[in-house]
């Protein structure tokens, strides 16, 4: 069996995290590294996608949950306006390999895109 990620390893409590939500199949957190005054990581719980594109295929309505959850996120803990990253691949700066969007809040110019 593959090593778990840190992502199922944060769903399972082995690792700490700053948990803004969770529901049955997904979770939000805090980013350790966070890019942004606002930087939470929406996960589905879930280890089957590796990547935003096999989500997509294989559980729509599931990334459209993720969707959903990082508004409220945004709403709750910023202004409300959010941008909501997929690193997807290596060479686009993806480390973990389990589905995951980075919701950015908080002094976000036009011209960044991180
Ligand atoms: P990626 O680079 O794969 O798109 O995003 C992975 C993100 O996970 C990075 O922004 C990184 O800072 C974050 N991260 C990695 N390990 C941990 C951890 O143990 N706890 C938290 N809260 N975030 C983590």
């Amino acid at each position: 069996m593959a090593e778990p990620t840190v992502f199922e390893r944060i769903v399972a409590r082995e690792i700490p995290a700053e948990i803004v939500l969770e529901t049955d199949t997904i979770i939000a957190f805090v980013d350790i590294a966070p890019k942004a005054p606002m930087h939470v990581l929406v996960v589905p719980k879930t280890a089957r996608y590796r990547d935003v594109v096999e989500l997509a295929a294989g559980d729509p309505a599931l990334l459209a949950e993720m969707v959903q959850a990082a508004q409220a996120i945004a709403r709750e803990r910023a202004a409300g306006d959010f941008r909501l990253v997929f690193n997807t691949g290596e060479l686009a700066g993806q480390t973990v390999f389990h589905a995951h969007a980075h919701v950015l809040a908080g002094s976000l110019g036009e011209d960044s895109l991180a």
